[in-house]
């Protein structure tokens, strides 16, 4: 193991992944990444990794279009790498949402994303089988779709090595050692890397990281389901990404014939722990959401759910990542907070904190309205939708 590096990231999820990446190509050659378990052993390897473009807050909005643009150009960038299915995503509103839609949807063609506003029968052309009752307004993005996140973190992890960086899988960070209040090492059990610069991207673990420290990281851990279901044999094939408020689900297609299905937001927050939560989905979550899809996709009625799992939100009290480096400790960086849609922009993120641990500032995308002091200083963003629709 090295003994020296600039930079050590702790964390080998999308964020960690992208983030190394792109250090490495500014240049930066003595870089490692550590993970605990393999790449995407955390939120990302559960992710329904669904790529929309519909925030509502600048920064989001900027983030995701900067990513999608990379997901686009990832075959040319990453040797081949195809992991972005380009399907379009629709976004169904209940009409008492209207207004807020409408204002985020001038926003967004403001901000020079494509998209546009399709009429529900349109929809139910494109979505086969749709109930269209209750929907009021629906959203069409061409642009987004849904990526393979363990295709993506693994692309930029070997471009990453390619380029010069160690990754050590297995490899747990116990604690990060201080010298006057600035990072100086973290502390393996193979030993200790002595490093000036330290990224704290270890997902649902961050807060953990955070206290080694002595930070308090307003991080909570939500426990969040998600089920893969067969499409009736009768049904035509699903081919787009839909994220559904009226009914408070989203779904998107998976690989021979299935449809992956999750509930979205306002709902309650299972507040859990890490190391310690079940990985099933419950009978209740799969008769709640059962009643949901057969309700909006009434075909579904006759499908087999064939699998499903439990994986973790990290949030923040904003539901938006803290990207910053810390007031507190000098050499610490956070990308933390994933809030449950983070996904999409890491590949951006990767690229604006690369930006800043190597320039002193992020060009590509102003992330300080993502700074940690925005919580103390309230001026936290706002996201019209509630939970992760940020
Ligand atoms: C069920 C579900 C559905 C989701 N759907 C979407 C979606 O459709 N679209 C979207 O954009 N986002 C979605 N998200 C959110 C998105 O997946 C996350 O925001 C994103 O993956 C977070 O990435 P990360 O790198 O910050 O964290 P993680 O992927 O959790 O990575 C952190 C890594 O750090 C490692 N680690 C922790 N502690 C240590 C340590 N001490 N030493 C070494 N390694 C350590 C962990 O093993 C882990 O691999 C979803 C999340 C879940 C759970």
């Amino acid at each position: 193991m090295l003994k020296t590096a600039d930079v050590v990231i702790i964390g080998g999820g999308a964020i960690g992944t992208s983030l190394l990446y792109h250090l490495t190509a500014k240049g930066l050659r003595n870089v490692v990444l550590l993970e605990k378990g393999l790449l995407c052993a955390g939120s990302t390897g559960d992710s329904a990794a669904i790529v929309r473009q519909h925030y509502s807050n600048e920064v989001g909005i900027h983030l995701v279009r900067k990513s999608v643009e990379i997901f686009q150009n990832f075959p040319d960038m990453f040797d081949g790498a195809e992991v972005f299915h380009n399907v379009g995503w629709y976004f169904l509103v209940p009409p008492e949402a209207a207004d807020i839609f409408n204002n985020n949807m001038a926003r967004l063609k403001r901000l020079g994303v494509r998209t546009w506003e399709v009429s529900v029968a349109d929809a139910a052309e494109a979505l086969p089988g749709l109930n269209m009752e209750g929907i009021g307004c629906v959203a069409f993005e061409p642009d987004s779709g849904y990526a393979n996140p363990h295709g993506m973190a693994s692309a930029f992890a070997a471009k990453a090595k390619s380029n010069g960086a160690q990754i050590y899988l297995q490899t747990p960070a116990r604690d990060i050692k201080l010298n006057n209040g600035r990072v100086s090492a973290v502390v393996t059990d193979q030993g200790e890397i002595s490093t000036p610069v330290v990224v704290n991207a270890a997902g649902p673990w961050a807060k953990s990281v955070g206290r080694w420290v002595g930070l308090d990281l307003p991080l909570e851990i939500t426990r969040e389901s998600e089920v893969v279901a067969r499409i009736p044999a009768d049904l035509p094939p699903m081919r787009h990404a839909v994220s559904n408020m009226v009914d408070r689900t989203y779904w998107r297609p998976e690989q021979r014939g299935m449809l992956l299905v999750g509930v979205g937001h306002p709902k309650e927050n299972e507040l859990t722990d890490p190391d310690h939560y079940s990985r099933d989905v419950s009978r209740d979550f799969v008769e709640d959401i059962t009643r949901r899809l057969t309700h909006r996709l009434p075909a579904m009625g006759q499908a087999l759910f064939v699998k499903g799992w439990s994986g973790l939100y990290t949030v923040t009290p904003d539901w938006n990542m803290i990207l910053d480096k810390s007031p507190d400790v000098e050499g610490l960086y956070l990308a933390v907070g994933g809030s449950g849609h983070s996904f999409k922009i890491s590949p951006a993120i990767g690229l604006c904190m690369a930006e800043l641990i190597a320039d002193g500032a992020a060009g590509t995308v102003d992330i300080t309205p993502l700074q940690g002091a925005r919580f103390t200083e309230e001026t936290h963003l706002s996201s019209t939708y509630g939970g992760n629709r940020a």
